[in-house]
């Protein structure tokens, strides 16, 4: 069984039945998925989940699937809040943590999306998948594709980072390299799923990919003991990661499990060699206009025109949070700094954040008694050409 009473439109309002695939609006908007939080509310309580098994799938009455035999899991989610305790010192944030998404299979938080949706697309009966991918969404639909025994096709930019392109064909996907950006792929994978009946499950082209991902801000929720923190910094490059955090927090309030009153800002933390979302929370835009020449080390950050740039941008206002944009020199320093200082081997995407909240700090944002949560959101070592360039840096 699930809990979801319907789909609905965050633009124009129209709902959709949840007995249907759905894909995105009329109106050209993403779709999110809607529960009946009254009777989430009844069937189980907080501390019903505290016991369960450690994966995304504990809080399966928040997420969309209704029939188990459908789902597809290697034991995502769960992933460890650890305290950066000398960074922190450093810093003078001495309540600085960071969430480890590198441990999640495929090594990035994309296998939430991945799980989840691969899950509803066999509930579906869907036989072939198709995505546009900069970087890791490649590798984690190919990988739960495999797994749920789905064709699953892969458009890539042909400068995307080797790793990623040698998992994808490794999962045994069909791999097409593009000349082009990740929206050239996205354009092209859509036209393949009309003239060939593939589902498109690339970003916010269907609602289900949110949903794994919103079980980021649930874990966050509960691993705080249902306070969590006043900021949380989110590597931002389709947006369905803040997005999915918003709405855990949102259905969260909802379900009366928070404690305080108080909703943790999100800030969106892009490249600034790819900006479009800052750019337009800067200028009060309610969609953002494409980048031109996006370029950047952070490949999951390489998103010139977000396709779900408005509820981007709505769920960033909704939570008083903000956008802030970091240069790669940044970025390879916060590699530098959380492998040094704190044993981690993040991301490009994951060292944005520290960079970002060094800023935060410096406008006043941040003070000594904020609890600020960084997300790292994949595993460094799927980066060797920023590995290389952060180890070989001097010591800022
Ligand atoms: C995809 C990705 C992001 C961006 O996530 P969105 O949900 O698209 O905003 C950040 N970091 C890494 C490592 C990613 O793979
Ligand atoms: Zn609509």
């Amino acid at each position: 069984m699930s809990f979801v009473s319907h789909l609905e439109c965050p633009r124009c309002h129209l709902g959709y039945e949840a007995s249907k695939l759905a894909a995105v609006c009329g109106c050209g908007s993403p779709l999110l998925v809607q529960y009946d939080l009254e009777h989430v509310r009844r069937a189980v309580t907080k501390e019903a989940i505290a016991p369960r098994a450690t994966t995304m799938w504990r809080y399966w009455e928040l997420l969309p699937v209704s029939d188990a035999s459908a789902v597809v899991t290697m034991g995502e989610g769960w992933t460890p809040v650890v305290r950066l305790e000398n960074l922190g010192g450093s810093l003078d944030l001495p309540h600085l943590y960071l969430k480890d998404e590198s441990v999640n299979p495929t090594g990035s938080l994309k296998a939430r999306g991945a799980s989840c949706g691969l899950s509803m697309a066999r509930q579906f009966n869907i036989h072939d998948i198709v995505l546009a991918s900069a970087g890791n969404a490649g590798g984690a639909w190919a990988a739960y594709a495999a797994r749920g025994l789905l064709g699953c096709h892969v458009f890539m930019p042909q400068d995307a980072p080797e790793p990623n392109r040698q998992e994808v064909a490794a999962y045994g996907a069909d791999l097409v390299l593009v000349r082009g950006l990740v929206n050239d792929c996205a354009r092209a994978a859509s036209e393949q799923a009309r003239l060939r009946g593939w589902f498109d499950v690339s970003a916010m082209r269907e609602p289900y990919r949110i949903e794994g991902k919103k079980t980021l801000g649930l874990e966050i929720a509960e691993q705080f003991e249902w306070d969590p923190p006043e900021v949380i910094l989110c590597p931002t490059g389709g947006g369905a990661g803040l997005v999915g955090i918003w709405k855990a927090m949102r259905e969260l309030r909802e379900l009366g499990w928070l404690r305080g009153n108080h909703q943790p800002l999100l800030v969106a933390v892009q490249s600034a060699g790819c900006a479009p979302l800052v750019r337009a929370w800067e200028s009060g835009a309610e969609e953002a206009q494409p980048w031109e020449r996006p370029l950047t080390i952070a490949a999951g950050l390489r998103v010139p025109r977000p396709f779900g740039d408005r509820p981007v941008l709505a769920a960033i206002r909704e939570s008083g949070g903000g956008a802030v944009a970091i240069t790669d020199e940044q970025i390879l320093d916060g590699m530098r700094l959380l492998a040094r200082q704190e044993g981690l081997l993040v991301c490009p995407e994951g060292a944005a954040t520290l960079a970002a909240a060094v800023l935060l700090r410096d406008r006043g944002v941040l003070t000594s008694s904020s609890r600020v949560l960084l997300l790292n959101t994949g595993a460094g070592i799927k980066y060797p050409d920023a590995l290389q360039r952060a180890s070989s840096r001097v010591a800022p």
